[in-house]
């Protein structure tokens, strides 16, 4: 049976911490659901916890060239962190389809500071998180740098076993967490924390003491910790990562790194957080289909699939590709679908050139069957398809469905069945 591809997995399961699987795949520790999640760039995710009293440098954000030049004399520092600013982790490590070396960078030349930003604008970054081209770079963030002597890692997710959240910590943070888990699984802690109890100070010294910290960087360690849970509830996150939680010689302890998810859910009580959505980097048919609350994720074949929950898109997907077709995108309607969002979703599939057939399959449960006949005819009349379209209806309402689409004097082809439909819509192609 043909799997799923890991771009796709990647997508609907996005945004897991990396000692979670954001590396490797989909997480099995957090409940595996198509949701859309806000990330936050790093910049504006140090925001935030400057806010919430969590110590991180100062820091300058710069979009180009002339930008950057005004930030070292605005901002003076004996060295400069530059980092580009793209929604995936790795970038120390990563490079860019410049060739230019290294997502991070330090220097203590103020002249050298545009240079470097500029070196990264405009170019794709590709790291281990990224996907295989990488992600381009429209934002540098230029910070104070610190001067590290321990790396450690601290990370909260929300997480479906444990129903609530999760501290996951190693004395052993930096580029190689992936390595650690990997190959010393015992230098890393995972402790559930009580939603009602919170984290007492009982689990942040347990998090500090197993982060290596002694004395008073011990109690500052409790105290960050403390904090970060605090926002973390605060702003409904669903995963907050630090790697590094740094310690400096000066006996400081900062969040270097930090990366922020946040439960869509949330969106209506989150109003200023999720008006920084950052969407430069997503697909233009992505943020479209967003704002008709339709779930889309561009793919490379050329089947448009139309369907209703993702159980059912990775199905249909799995069965266009075993009868050799390749899906063009994963567009879930979901349950609660009204006729217009059916006929933008039709648009939104049949603006991309690389789709030469369409194949809808819903499961009528929640969903009313007819209202998907009448969503499909009235796109098909109003953007006057074109393309060849298989049609599954299965479940609620189903008859009256099928009438619908026969009357319709359209050239729709219904599908008897998951196999038929595919194999329908595969022989579309030809
Ligand atoms: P990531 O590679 O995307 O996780 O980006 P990070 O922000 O974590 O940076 C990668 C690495 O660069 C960190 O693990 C540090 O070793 C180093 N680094 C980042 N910021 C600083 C800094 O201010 N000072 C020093 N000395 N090193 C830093
Ligand atoms: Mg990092």
């Amino acid at each position: 049976m043909p799997i799923l591809s890991k771009t796709l997995t990647s997508f609907l399961y996005k945004s897991s911490p990396a000692l979670l699987g954001a590396a490797s795949g989909p997480s099995t520790t957090i409940g595996q659901q198509a949701v859309r999640h806000l990330d936050l760039l790093e910049y504006q995710a140090k925001g935030l916890l400057q806010d919430h009293a969590v110590t991180v440098q100062k820091f300058r954000v710069a979009a180009n060239k002339s930008e950057a030049e005004n930030i070292p004399k605005e901002f003076p520092c004996d060295e400069y962190v530059i980092k580009a600013q793209v929604l995936a982790g790795g970038r120390g490590k990563g490079h860019f389809d410049n060739g230019f070396k290294g997502g991070v960078h330090l220097t203590k030349d103020p002249k050298k500071v545009p240079d470097l930003v500029t070196s990264m604008i405009g170019n794709r970054l590709i790291t281990k998180q990224t996907p295989k081209d990488g992600i381009p770079v429209s934002k540098v963030m230029v910070a104070e740098a610190i001067d590290i002597t321990r790396e450690t890692y601290f990370c909260i997710v929300m997480d479906r076993e444990h129903n609530g959240p999760v501290i996951v910590c190693s004395p052993d943070g930096g580029m190689d967490i992936e390595e650690v888990a990997e190959k010393t699984p015992d230098r890393i802690k995972k402790i559930p924390v009580g939603i009602s109890t919170g984290c007492t100070p009982a689990v942040a010294n347990e998090v500090a003491d197993f982060l290596g910290f002694k004395g008073e960087l011990k109690s500052q360690c409790a105290e960050q910790v403390q904090r970060l849970y605090d926002m973390f509830v605060k702003v409904d996150c669903l995963q907050l990562e630090v790697n590094p939680l740094a310690e400096t010689p000066q006996g400081k302890i900062y969040t270097a790194d930090a990366k922020l998810g946040f439960d869509d859910n949330a969106a209506f009580r989150q109003k200023a957080i999720f008006d920084m959505e950052d969407t430069t980097e997503s697909d233009p048919r992505e943020v479209e289909a967003a704002s008709y609350n339709l779930n889309y994720v561009q793919m490379d074949g050329n089947i448009g699939c139309l369907v209703n929950g993702a159980g059912l898109a990775m199905a249909t997907m799995d069965i266009i590709k075993l009868y050799g077709g390749e899906p063009a995108n994963f567009l879930d309607v979901g349950g609660s679908v009204q006729e217009h969002q059916v006929k933008e979703a039709f648009r939104i599939i049949s603006e991309d050139s690389k789709v030469k057939a369409i194949l809808v399959n819903v499961f009528g449960g929640i969903v009313n069957c007819a209202t998907i006949a009448n969503g499909v005819v009235n796109a098909c009349r109003s953007i006057d398809l074109k393309l060849p379209l298989v049609v599954r209806l299965e479940g609620t309402n189903v008859d009256e469905a099928k009438k619908i689409l026969a009357d319709s004097g359209l050239p729709i082809q219904s599908a008897l069945n998951l196999d038929d439909a595919a194999q329908k819509a595969c022989a579309a192609l030809k």
